[in-house]
C-alpha cells in the first residue's frame, strides 16, 4: 500500500454555546481540519487536527511531496521523514504528524479489516469513561449562560442526566480564584459521591495555587490540574498541597516526561493524541508512567468524531487508565461522521469496532460545515469575545468580572 494523495478540508461545527477558558474562548464553534490520506488501493484514511481556531489545510497539502509513495505501515519512518526531532526545531510538525498517524492507522486497519485497537495491543475495555467537562459559557442559541454557581450546577445536572457522568471537571481560570472555589464547592455539594477535578490552565500565581489547593483538600478530587505554570511551579505546589496534581501543559513530550520521572512535579499525565504526535507515542508514554507509578488519563484538545475515535482506541488499550477521560464532545451540536455524534451511555462511549478507526465521513455534513467555515472563518482561541483588548498573562491577575452583565 502506498500513499497517493492528501486532502484537507476545514470545517466549523457549532457548539451549544461559546466556551470560556483562561486564555480566551471557543467562539461558539470548533474549527477543525479534516485530513483524508488516499492510498493506491483506493482506501482513504482519516485524520483530524485543530484547537486554535484556525485552518491547517495548507500545511497538510504541503506535505504531499514528503508522503507520496510512502507505505502507511511504516510509521516510525514517517516520524523521521516529517518530524525528526532536530529538523523539526524549524517547522514543529508534531501535530501534523499526529493527524497523519491517525490516517495511516486507519488505512492499516481497513486494509487488514481490523479495528485500530487490535493494532495497538488489543482492547482491555469495551467502553471508555468520560468526565463531564464543565465550562463557564456565554449564552448560546437555546442554551442559557453558565456563570453563577447555580447555573453551573444546573448545567452539570443536565449533562449528568443526559449522559450519565459521575466525574466532573471544571475548566476555570476565567473568574477570580475565590469565585471559582465557590463554584467548585457548589459542585461538590450538589453531587455527593461523584468525583471532581479543577483545571485553571496554569494561570494561578503560586500563592493562589497553594490557597486553592489547600482549600479543596477535603473534597473528593481526582486531581488538581495545572494550577500553576511549569514543572517547577507544579513541584512546589505538590510539596505543600495534599491533592494529586495533573498536567497536560508541561509533560507533553518524552524529555519532559523524563524530567517528571527524575523529579516529580505531576502525579497524573494527561495524554493527548495530538500534542504527543499520535496514538502510539501516548501508549509509549503510558508505559513509562506504568513503570514509575504515574497516573495517566486521556486529554481533550477539542475533538470531532475522528479525533474522538483516536481517544477511544487509546483509552481501550491502556492498562493503567484509572481516571475518566476528558472530552469537549458533549458541548458540540453535531459531528462530521456517519450517524452523527457518538452517544454516551452511563458516562461512557463504546470503543468503535469497525475496521480502522471505525468512523467514516458523512459527505453531506462535511460539505455543510465546510460551507459554515467559509462563511464564518476562523476565530482567535486566545481572545475572549466578551473582553475586547484583553489577553491572558501567566500568572493572571486580570480575571473576568463574574458579576458583570455579559
Ligand atoms: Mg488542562
Amino acid at each position: 500500500m502506498k500513499i497517493v494523495d492528501i486532502r484537507a478540508t476545514t470545517v466549523a461545527v457549532p457548539l451549544e454555546a461559546p466556551l470560556r477558558h483562561s486564555n480566551g474562548a471557543h467562539w461558539g464553534r470548533f474549527v477543525r481540519t479534516i485530513v483524508e490520506v488516499e492510498a493506491d488501493n483506493g482506501l482513504v484514511g482519516l485524520g483530524e487536527m485543530g484547537g486554535g481556531g484556525e485552518s491547517a489545510e495548507a500545511a497538510f497539502r504541503a506535505l504531499l511531496p514528503y508522503l507520496a509513495g510512502h507505505d502507511p505501515f511504516q510509521l516510525e519512518a514517517l516520524r523521521f521523514k516529517i518530524a525528526n526531532p532536530t529538523a523539526s526545531l524549524y517547522n514543529n510538525r508534531t501535530q501534523l504528524l499526529a493527524a497523519l498517524e491517525f490516517a495511516c492507522l486507519d488505512l492499516m486497519g481497513q486494509h487488514l479489516d481490523v479495528p485500530v485497537h487490535d493494532l495497538l495491543g488489543g482492547k482491555l475495555r469495551e467502553q471508555v469513561p468520560f468526565a463531564s467537562y464543565l465550562f463557564f459559557r456565554y449564552e448560546g442559541e437555546g442554551f442559557a449562560e453558565v456563570r453563577t454557581p447555580d447555573q453551573l450546577v444546573e448545567h452539570a445536572r443536565r449533562l449528568k442526566r443526559e449522559h450519565g457522568f459521575t466525574v466532573h471537571k471544571l475548566k476555570g481560570g476565567v473568574f477570580p480564584p475565590d469565585y471559582e472555589l465557590e463554584c467548585y464547592r457548589a459542585l461538590a455539594a450538589a453531587f455527593p459521591g461523584d468525583r471532581l477535578r479543577y483545571d485553571p490552565n496554569a494561570v494561578l500565581s503560586m500563592a493562589e495555587g497553594l490557597r486553592f489547593g489547600r482549600a479543596i483538600e477535603g473534597l473528593d478530587n481526582d486531581y488538581l490540574e495545572d494550577p500553576v505554570f511549569g514543572l517547577e511551579g507544579l513541584r512546589l505546589v505538590r510539596e505543600q498541597v495534599r491533592v494529586p496534581l495533573a498536567t497536560n501543559t508541561v509533560v507533553v513530550n518524552f524529555e519532559q516526561l523524563a524530567s517528571n520521572v527524575l523529579r516529580r512535579s505531576a502525579d497524573v499525565v494527561l495524554l493527548d493524541t495530538t500534542f504527543w504526535g499520535g496514538i502510539r507515542p501516548c501508549i509509549k508514554a503510558a508505559g513509562v508512567c506504568e513503570t514509575f507509578q504515574l497516573g495517566v488519563a486521556v486529554h481533550s484538545s477539542g475533538e470531532l468524531g475522528i479525533q474522538l475515535a483516536t481517544m477511544l482506541h487509546l483509552g481501550a488499550v491502556l492498562p493503567n487508565l484509572t481516571y475518566a477521560a476528558d472530552a469537549h464532545y458533549h458541548q458540540l451540536r453535531d459531528d462530521v461522521i456517519v450517524g452523527g455524534k457518538l452517544a454516551y451511555h452511563e458516562g461512557r462511549i463504546a470503543v468503535p469496532e469497525g475496521p480502522g478507526l471505525g468512523v467514516r465521513l458523512d459527505r453531506e455534513r462535511l460539505a455543510r460545515y465546510a460551507e459554515l467555515y467559509k462563511e464564518l472563518g476562523g476565530y482567535p482561541y486566545d481572545r475572549d469575545p466578551g473582553r475586547p483588548g484583553w489577553y491572558a498573562q501567566v500568572p493572571n491577575e486580570r480575571f473576568a468580572d463574574p458579576y458583570a452583565a455579559p
